[in-house]
C-alpha cells in the first residue's frame, strides 16, 4: 500500500486534525498504560502511539513494520481514555489505524486472512459458530483434549496453536439462544420492557450466565424479548482491523431490534455492550442508519449498571454464605462504559457478601478481545501480574463482567495456580437468590 492511500484511508475516518489536536501530550496516560509499563518506550505509550499516527495520516512519516507492530501491541484497554484530562478518545485512533496496517505488507497476509475468515465465518455466523463449539464439546468431553494434551502433539505443530488450545473456555452443555424463549414475562407485575443480547461467545461458551441474567431480570419484574434474529455485536471485528463488517452486523441489529418495543436492552458483556453503545457514533455519517443507531445506542445498558440503577428489592436466602470475593474491572466496562462504582455497589449490597478490593483492578488482564490468542506471550505477562493481585486478596471468588476476562483469568488459575472462583455478578446474584 503506497503512503498516499495509508494517508486517505487515515484521514476517511479521521477527517479532522481536531482529533490529534487535542493531545497535550502531558503524559498523564503513561503510568495506566500496560505497554508502557513494560518496554518504557514512548512509542509503546499513548502519547507516542498517537503521535505516529498523527505523522502518518499526515504524511510525514512512512508506514513501517514498527508502526505495525505498535499498533497490535497496544492492547486496546482504553485506560489511556480513563487517565486522559483531555479527553483524547485514543480508542478511535488506534482502531482506524488497525484497519490501515492490515492492508500493509507489514502483517502477515495469512494471519490477516485467517483472523478474517476466523471472525467473520465463524464468530459472527451463529450456526457456524454452533457447530464448531459442538465440535470443540466433543474434543473436550470424550477425552481426546487429555489425550492430545498429553501428547504434546499440538506444540509440535506449532506453539502457539497449543496456548491457543488451552485457552479455549468449556462449551456450555447447551447453547442460550435455544434455551431463552424469545418472551419472557416477569415472576410478577411487569415493571421494564426489555430486550436481552445474549452474544455469540457468551451464547455457546457462557451460556448459563445468559440463564442467570433472564432469571435475575424475571426477578426484577422485566418482560424480556429476546429477539431471535440478532447477531454478534461486531466489536471483536470493530477493535481488530474489520470496521466494515462489524458495521454490518451493527446494522442488522439495530433492525432486529427496532422490531420491537422496549425501554432498555441489556447486554451482560463488557465488549459488547460498549460496542453497541458506541453504533450511534460509528454510523453517524450512514443517512439511512444515523438516528437509529443513536436511538438504539441509548438505549443500550449493562445488565450491573441497570440492577445498581433499579435497586431491585430481592428475596435473597440468608443463610447463603459466600467467600471472600473481589472483582475485576473488565477494560470495556471501566474504560470504555465508565462503568466502576455501580459493579461493587452491586455486590456490596449483596446479603452475607464479604467483598475485598483488588489491587489494580482496572489493569488490563491480558484478554483484550484476541490479543491472548494473537499475541499470547504478552497476553501472559499481564495475566501473571492480574494473577498476582488476586492472589494476594485471599479472595475465593473473583467477579468480572466480560466473556473475555472470566476466560483468561481462568487460564491464569491453571498456569499460575491461584484457587479462585471466576464468576460473572449476575451468577453470583442468581445463586443468592431465594428459591
Ligand atoms: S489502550 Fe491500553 S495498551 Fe493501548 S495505549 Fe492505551 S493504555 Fe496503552
Ligand atoms: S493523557 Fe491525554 S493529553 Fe495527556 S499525553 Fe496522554 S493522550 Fe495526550
Amino acid at each position: 500500500m503506497s503512503k498516499e492511500i495509508d494517508y486517505k484511508e487515515l484521514i476517511k475516518i479521521l477527517p479532522s486534525d481536531d482529533i490529534f489536536q487535542q493531545c497535550m501530550h502531558c503524559g498523564m496516560c503513561l503510568a495506566v498504560c500496560p505497554t508502557y509499563d513494560l518496554t518504557k518506550m514512548e512509542r509503546s505509550s499513548p502519547r507516542g502511539r498517537i503521535s505516529m499516527i498523527k505523522s502518518v495520516a499526515r504524511g510525514e512519516m512512512e508506514m513501517s513494520r514498527t508502526f505495525a507492530d505498535e499498533m497490535n501491541f497496544c492492547l486496546d484497554c482504553q485506560a489511556c481514555e480513563t487517565a486522559c484530562p483531555a479527553g483524547v478518545q485514543y480508542g478511535r485512533m488506534v482502531e482506524t489505524a488497525r484497519v490501515v496496517v492490515d492492508n500493509t505488507k507489514y502483517v502477515s497476509k495469512t494471519g490477516v486472512m485467517l483472523k478474517r475468515f476466523l471472525l467473520r465465518r465463524i464468530v459472527a455466523s451463529k450456526n457456524v459458530l454452533k457447530l464448531f463449539s459442538n465440535f470443540l464439546k466433543f474434543y473436550q468431553k470424550s477425552g481426546l483434549q487429555k489425550i492430545i494434551r498429553s501428547s504434546g502433539v499440538l506444540r509440535l505443530i506449532s506453539k502457539n496453536l497449543a496456548h491457543v488450545e488451552k485457552l479455549s473456555p468449556i462449551i456450555s452443555e447447551k447453547f442460550s439462544d435455544k434455551e431463552i424463549p424469545e418472551l419472557v414475562f416477569p415472576n410478577g407485575l411487569v415493571k421494564h420492557n426489555v430486550t436481552f443480547h445474549y452474544g455469540c461467545l457468551m451464547n455457546t461458551m457462557f451460556a448459563d450466565i445468559n440463564l442467570d441474567t433472564i432469571e435475575v431480570l424475571k426477578e426484577m419484574g422485566c418482560k424480556i424479548i429476546t429477539p431471535k434474529n440478532q447477531v454478534c455485536c461486531g466489536s471483536l471485528m470493530g477493535h481488530n482491523g474489520d470496521m466494515e463488517f462489524a458495521l454490518k452486523l451493527a446494522r442488522k441489529n439495530i433492525d432486529e431490534f427496532e422490531l420491537h418495543d422496549y425501554e432498555y436492552l441489556i447486554s451482560n458483556s463488557a465488549g459488547c455492550g460498549a460496542f453497541m453503545k458506541d453504533y450511534a457514533h460509528l454510523l453517524e455519517d450512514d443517512p439511512l442508519y444515523a438516528e437509529k443507531a443513536k436511538r438504539f445506542s441509548s438505549k443500550v445498558k449493562d445488565v450491573m449498571e441497570f440492577f445498581a440503577e433499579e435497586k431491585p428489592e430481592l428475596k435473597f436466602n440468608l443463610e447463603f454464605k459466600p467467600e471472600l470475593t473481589t472483582y475485576h474491572d473488565a477494560c470495556h466496562l471501566a474504560h470504555a462504559q465508565k462503568i466502576t462504582t455501580q459493579p461493587r455497589e452491586v455486590i456490596k449490597s449483596l446479603p452475607g457478601v464479604n467483598y475485598t478490593e483488588l489491587e489494580e483492578a482496572s489493569w488490563c488482564c491480558g484478554s483484550a478481545g484476541i490479543y491472548n490468542v494473537v499475541r499470547y506471550e504478552d497476553s501472559m505477562v499481564q495475566l501473571e501480574r492480574k494473577m498476582k493481585n488476586i492472589k494476594n486478596t485471599n479472595a475465593k471468588i473473583v467477579l468480572t463482567g466480560n466473556p473475555g476476562c472470566m476466560g483468561q483469568i481462568k487460564h491464569g488459575t491453571e498456569k499460575f495456580k491461584v484457587d479462585v472462583e471466576v464468576l460473572h455478578p449476575i451468577t453470583l446474584i442468581k445463586r443468592i437468590l431465594k428459591k
